[in-house]
This record gives C-alpha cells, sequence and structure tokens, in this order.
C-alpha cells in the first residue's frame, strides 16, 4: 500500500477515536445541563412557594388588625349599650353590635382557614428544600465524576492529537489537505476499503480500470463516484501480494 495512504489510514483510525471521545464528551455536558436546570427549576418552585406563603402571613396580619379593632369596637359599643337611655337608641347599638360580632367571626374563621394555608405551604416548601438539596448533592456526586472522566478524555484526545502531528508531518500536504476536506462529510470514512468489486463509502461498483489500477499501481486512487480514497483490503482471504 502506498505509505501516505497507510498514514492516513492511520490517522483516519485516530480521528475516529478523538470524534466518539468529543461526542462523549457533548454528552456529558448535556447530562450535566439536564441536572442543572431540574435544580433551577426547583429552586424557582422553591421560591415561588415562599413567596406564597408570604402573602398569606401578609392576608393574616391584616385580617388580625381587623379583628383586633373589631373588639376594640365591641368593646365600646357594649359601654355605649349600657349608657343608652331611649329603646330606639339601645335599639341602634344592638344592630351595631349584631354587625360586629358578624364581621367577629367570620374575620376569626378566615384567620383559622389561612393558619392552615401557611401549615400546608409550610410542609410544601420543607419538601421542596429537601428535595433541593438532593439535587445538589446528586449534582455534585455526578459532577466530580463527570470531572474526572472530562480530563480522561481531554488526555487521551491530547495524546490522539499528538500521535496524530507525527504522522501528519510525513504526509504529502496536497494529499492531507484532500483527506481533511474529505472528513467534513464522510465522517471517518474518507478512505475505504474495496468490497466485491464496489467502493466501500458510496457501495457503488467501480470499473474494472478503476480496481486494476488500484491493484497494478503504488498510485492513490479516488472513487469516481463519492471522491473518497480507495484502498485494497489485505486480509487472509484473499490474494497474496
Ligand atoms: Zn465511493
Amino acid at each position: 500500500m502506498n505509505a501516505d495512504l497507510k498514514s492516513l489510514l492511520d490517522i483516519q483510525e485516530f480521528d475516529k477515536k478523538a470524534a466518539v471521545l468529543e461526542e462523549e464528551l457533548s454528552k456529558i455536558e448535556k447530562k450535566e445541563q439536564k441536572i442543572l436546570e431540574v435544580i433551577d427549576a426547583k429552586q424557582k418552585q422553591l421560591n415561588t412557594a415562599k413567596e406564597e406563603k408570604e402573602e398569606i402571613l401578609k392576608d393574616k396580619s391584616f385580617k388580625e388588625e381587623l379583628l383586633a379593632e373589631t373588639l376594640e369596637n365591641l368593646k365600646k359599643l357594649e359601654v355605649k349599650l349600657n349608657s343608652a337611655t331611649t329603646e330606639k337608641q339601645m335599639q341602634a347599638v344592638n344592630t351595631e353590635i349584631d354587625i360586629a360580632k358578624t364581621n367577629k367571626s367570620v374575620l376569626e374563621e378566615k384567620i383559622v382557614s389561612l393558619e392552615e394555608e401557611i401549615e400546608l405551604k409550610e410542609k410544601d416548601i420543607k419538601e421542596l428544600e429537601d428535595r433541593y438539596t438532593q439535587l445538589q448533592k446528586t449534582l455534585q456526586e455526578h459532577k466530580t465524576k463527570f470531572n474526572a472522566r472530562r480530563e480522561q478524555i481531554f488526555e487521551e484526545i491530547k495524546q490522539i492529537k499528538e500521535n496524530k502531528e507525527k504522522l501528519i508531518g510525513t504526509i504529502d500536504e496536497e494529499l492531507l489537505n484532500k483527506y481533511e476536506k474529505l472528513n467534513k462529510w464522510t465522517k471517518g470514512t474518507s478512505i475505504v476499503p474495496v468490497r466485491e468489486g464496489a467502493c466501500y463509502g458510496c457501495f457503488m461498483k467501480l470499473t474494472p480500470q478503476t480496481i486494476a489500477n488500484l491493484e497494478e499501481t503504488n498510485d492513490i486512487i479516488f472513487c469516481p463516484n463519492c471522491g473518497r480514497m480507495l484502498y485494497k483490503e489485505e486480509d487472509a482471504n484473499s490474494e497474496n501480494d
């Protein structure tokens, strides 16, 4: 086999390995991003629950103030009732007292139901906080794992690049450019074997002339259909060179 082609085949293997590692890296990024999104959503839920609790608390203290005023008013009305001198005055004060008592019981009921709401909200908040803490822990564990793997991958890619660099120096520049151009779309199949008389990249049958060129010369032969570089497989089953 043409020496440049042999080196290019090795480079193709390096590129394929690097692509697999890059893919793994991007999967790691996505997983990490996913966890961060879940945590973010939980944080938002937690904030909303806390804000809602604040609103209920405000509502409750407003109603408590109203209740205090109503109780104060009732006391005054009792005094007024005692000092009423006519039947008409007494009736008028009694009507006011009835209204104040109704207000009082309505407010008391409201306050009780708001207290129940607060209790439920606090339970929600507690659950959300526990879940949030749990998620943070999970993230930390993953991060440790992810970072370790990332380091490994970076190291492996660096190694591959170094090995590739060494080979690149030995190859004809124009040929290398052709390979790089092909690699933009072939995804690791820029140099393919010929199998059953066909290009193993596009699977088109090759002409006897192309096959003869491949077998009889040391030139680099390109598939006339897809432009990939072809090589003759040298395995045990094929005839000896
Ligand atoms: Zn082809």
